[in-house]
């Protein structure tokens, strides 16, 4: 059972609020009876229409991709290039899909995919502060102070990003290179790519191994699977 402004801004009649204008002001009927009011709830059995016009009910399917670089996180892209939705489009996954949030082009790992309208909401509102798992290949080594400064919050974009949780996994001395393991939950354009070179170490590859209660497992890049329904109760 859900309620029935929820089940009309799934179907994307529209938002959750001008769904319950539009119950309250008459336009909504759950098996031909007129409904005005919001505690009303529904089942997927139910026939719902506004205005007379029924409302598609796709069933709600999730996904966790193991994104590939060169690949945009977008529903489609204006450059012509592939997308994760062309992704799964191209192994018969027949509904349509959006990504949680967004992964740069260059970027892996894990993006979740869904047409939860609802769910994808909650989980990018920064207010539910969703842990996710950052592995980046960095120039130079990370010194204690530099550390410091992430686990306090470095200034990005002229705003000071939320603290993050760093560590050094290992450092090649000979090659200049470090990689290390951050921890962040707010979801800033580049954020983890700034805060890195906010204290002087470039991201030379990024990768990202989990979101909240998910991690990707034996997942290699170009590859995806169902989300099993446990997890998507924790996502919740
Ligand atoms: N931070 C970045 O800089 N890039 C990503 O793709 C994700 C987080």
């Amino acid at each position: 059972m859900e309620r029935l402004q929820k089940v009309m801004a799934q179907a994307g009649v529209a938002s959750r609020r001008a769904s319950e204008k539009l119950i309250t002001t008459g336009h909504v009927t759950v098996n031909g009876e007129m409904v005005r009011e919001l505690g009303t709830k529904v089942t997927s059995k139910d026939h719902i229409e506004v205005d007379g016009v029924p409302i598609e009910r796709e069933a709600l399917a999730y996904y966790m991709l193991n994104k590939p670089r060169r690949v945009i996180s977008s529903a489609h892209d204006d450059k012509g290039r592939r997308t994760v939705v062309d992704l799964l489009d191209a192994e018969d996954v027949t509904v349509r899909l959006y990504p949680v949030g967004r992964l740069d082009y260059d970027t892996t790992g894990l993006l979740i995919m869904t047409n939860d309208g609802n769910l994808a909401q909650g989980l990018m509102h920064p207010k539910f502060e969703v842990d996710k798992v950052y592995i980046a290949k960095i120039k130079g080594a990370l010194s204690n102070d530099d550390q410091q400064q992430l686990r306090l919050g470095v200034k990005i974009d002229g705003r000071k990003a939320k603290p993050a949780k760093v560590k050094v996994t290992s450092t090649d001395d000979q090659k200049h290179t470090s990689i290390v393991k951050l921890t962040i939950h707010e979801g800033r354009y580049h954020q983890v790519k700034k805060m890195l070179e906010a204290v002087g170490h470039p991201v030379m590859k990024l990768h990202r191994e989990s979101y909240g209660p998910l991690t990707l497992g034996k997942l290699q890049p170009g590859e995806w699977r169902e989300l099993r329904p446990q997890e998507v109760e924790e996502l919740k």
